[in-house]
């Protein structure tokens, strides 16, 4: 069996000939540097992530001809460190299809979908006037007043269900104490959609973590899906590959996520006041680190550092 990158420096070369692109040329057009790409040819070196997921990207269909395309890329997003291995990955990948099948979710519209994601480009992303209404909405909807505590982990989103992995069936007890316990700082989430539309969403949550990180995990997924962000950009992770959203993407929903655990003009008179990051997050049921992010979102870091400032006399 030829590995991976074998399938995958045959499979380049083979459609490289048949367009008629020189090395250079198609370093041009994938944005791959041509000593790579020459490289690689010669079967001198690997490419690195970035520059395989431009070829299979470029490869499209023929990628999954050759067996390594978008085929064996998970339609699932990782909310998931650097440092995950691949065994939790795999873990995660076979609960995700034990999930998929118990939750109902039609086969055979993953490739379809991948090209029409392809197409369309890169994300929306939203000003902070944009961001700051929209949490502030998502509040007033839930009939929470300026300064009350959001247990978020008590939101029913529709077409979302959230699993806490201690109570999924698809994991057996060994994986599951792994997860939770060894592996538990490698990831905590993993979001799932369950139809081409992205409607309805199966969350994997890892219970393992505090309920403050578990509040902050779990909205940021439910942000994504709610302001219909794509999984569109495909990122390999240990071993794997799976899918993620577009930067600016993941940004507003980080910033919306604590915008709605944080609302804005109860953390700005908490600062006026001279509260600690700590005592904050003790109100809201978020983490120092959480709320000191809000701070300096909000421009107040200077007044929540104390720092004086005064003019020089004339
Ligand atoms: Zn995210």
């Amino acid at each position: 069996m030829p590995s991976f990158e074998e399938k995958l420096v045959q499979a380049v070369r083979r459609k490289r000939e048949t367009e008629g692109l020189s090395i250079r040329a198609l370093s041009a057009v994938v944005g791959v540097s041509f000593s790579t790409l020459a490289r690689m040819e010669r079967g001198e070196g690997q490419p690195d992530n970035n520059s395989k997921i431009r070829l299979l990207q470029w490869l499209g269909a023929e990628a999954e001809d050759a067996g390594l395309g978008f085929d064996n890329v998970a339609f699932v997003h990782f909310r998931a460190g650097r440092n995950i291995r691949s065994s939790t990955v795999d873990a995660l990948l076979g609960a995700a299809v034990c999930l998929r099948r118990e939750m109902g979710a039609k086969d055979g519209w993953k490739h379809q979908e991948d090209r029409e994601d392809r197409a369309s480009g890169d994300g929306v992303s939203l000003s902070k006037e944009e961001l700051e209404e929209t949490a502030e909405r998502f509040r007033s909807d839930l009939g929470l007043a300026h300064d009350d505590a959001l247990d978020s982990l008590r939101i029913d989103v529709e077409g979302v269900q959230v699993v806490p992995i201690a109570k999924t069936t698809c994991i057996d007890t060994t994986t599951m104490g792994e997860l939770r316990g060894n592996a538990g700082s490698e990831w905590s989430a993993m979001s799932i959609p369950l139809d081409p539309e992205n409607e309805n969403w199966v969350v994997l949550l890892n219970d393992g973590h505090t309920v403050e990180r578990q509040r902050v995990t779990v909205l940021e997924e439910y942000w994504h899906i709610l302001l219909g962000h794509k999984l569109t950009k495909i990122a390999r992770v240990a071993e794997a590959f799976g899918r993620t959203y577009d930067a600016a993407e993941e940004h507003d929903a980080y910033y919306l996520a604590s915008a709605t655990l944080l609302p804005k003009i109860a953390i700005v008179n908490a600062v006026n006041k001279k509260r600690s990051s700590e005592d904050i997050a003790r109100t809201f049921g978020t983490s120092p680190e959480l709320v000191e992010y809000r701070i300096k979102r909000l421009g107040m870091w200077r007044e929540h550092a104390g720092k004086q400032i005064k003019l020089a006399p004339e």
